[in-house]
């Protein structure tokens, strides 16, 4: 499960093991107390060079496992939900991909935007593409995720 904190990831980077991850008051499957440390484990982000070490935690009554994620991603996902939809947008409303980010990535999140809009609304105009976006958040769904 996922454990969504914010936190400042160029301070996890900094910090390393020595960053103070917020502990769950609870696990989120059985609503137990006692939530334990459970080590560290590599993850990705845009913008560094090398793996951000992330706290786990692991609840002590179910074993359940609850890594943290930076509340600034959405799961399973690189790029902060902020720049992909900056990204998104600039390709919608100006037609080119921005700098920065590979292309190849942003059409990935694209075509997975307009394949989950059409599963979720039916036919929906290129250009209204952003505010089916903010629809499938407010619905708690990953607008670019590969799932349907
Ligand atoms: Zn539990």
């Amino acid at each position: 499960m996922l454990h969504f904190v914010d936190v400042i990831l160029k301070d996890v980077f900094n910090k390393g093991h020595n960053f103070q991850w917020p502990r769950p008051s609870r696990c989120p499957r059985c609503r137990h107390y006692k939530v334990w440390g459970h080590g560290f484990v590599d993850r990705l982000f845009d913008h560094f060079t090398s793996p951000l070490q992330v706290k786990r935690f692991r609840c002590n009554d179910c074993g359940c496992v609850i890594c943290c994620r930076p509340a600034s991603h959405f799961a399973r996902v690189q790029s902060s939900s902020k720049s992909i939809k900056a990204g998104l947008s600039d390709r919608i409303t100006h037609g080119r991909w921005p700098p920065g980010i590979a292309t190849s990535r942003q059409r990935h999140w694209l075509a997975n935007l307009k394949r989950k809009v059409f599963a979720r609304f039916g036919v929906v105009d290129f250009r209204d593409l952003l505010t089916a976006y903010d629809k499938l958040l407010a619905l708690g769904h990953i607008p670019v995720s590969c799932s349907v």
